[in-house]
């Protein structure tokens, strides 16, 4: 059945900073064609290793305010000290094209996006307990004590609202949990509900020339 008018995907995944969810991405990233990520703006400071545009848009707090006001951010929250928001317009325009989209937010922009696009598809990533979400963010060795205890805390937070969420992942092993988001994304994509209206009137059309 043709896809033409098909309209992309709103995945949304959220979980505690440390626990992994980028590795899943890239791990599960050349089982899933066509998934596009949006690359969210945030006042933090860079982390070695990380480049503006990349990871993230690296913005000034004047910058990021100047957004809000705009209406240029889908979603924003402020997590340990710094906004974090989603770029609207990428993902408005790769919905509409068609292309499913990769959201990569906190708990309180999950919401935001749960109201303002029902149709996503909302996914937990969580560690396999806190003592060894603690060990990776300490070993990753970029936030100073204070900030990891309120990591700790936001996690938490986040671990105790699973159940809003529509799937639970836990990233134990990687390539485990790489495969269970692969099949989550591959499940949606199937939903019969999801088909557009006019690929289901043009495959009747063809059936019927049988
Ligand atoms: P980190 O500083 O570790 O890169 O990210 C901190 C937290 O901010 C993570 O939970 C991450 O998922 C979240 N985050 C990253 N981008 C966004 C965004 O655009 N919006 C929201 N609400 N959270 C984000």
């Amino acid at each position: 059945m043709s896809d033409a008018a098909r309209r992309g995907i709103p995945f949304v995944m959220t979980g505690a900073s440390g626990v992994g969810k980028e590795s899943l991405r890239r791990e599960a990233a050349p089982a899933l064609d066509d998934l596009t990520f949006s690359i969210s703006a945030t006042t933090r400071a860079l982390r070695p290793g990380e480049t503006d545009g990349v990871q993230y848009h690296f913005l000034t707090p004047a910058r990021f305010e100047a957004l809000i006001a705009e209406g240029g951010l889908l979603e924003w929250a402020e997590y340990v000290g710094d906004y974090y928001g989603t770029p609207r317009a990428p993902v408005d325009a790769a919905l509409a094209e068609g292309r499913d989209v990769l959201l990569e937010i906190e708990l309180a922009g999950a919401r935001q996006v749960r109201e303002t696009l029902p149709e996503a598809v909302t996914i937990f990533v969580a560690p396999p307990d806190l003592a060894e979400l603690e060990r990776r963010l300490r070993g990753r060795g970029t936030d100073d004590e204070a900030k990891i205890r309120k990591r700790l805390a936001r996690a938490r937070d986040e671990i105790a609202a699973v159940r809003e969420f529509d799937y639970v992942v836990v990233n134990d092993d990687l390539a485990d949990a790489a495969r269970t988001f692969e099949g989550i994304v591959r499940a949606e994509r199937a939903r019969a509900a999801r088909l557009p209206d006019g690929a289901v009137a043009r495959f009747l059309q063809t059936a019927a020339d049988v």
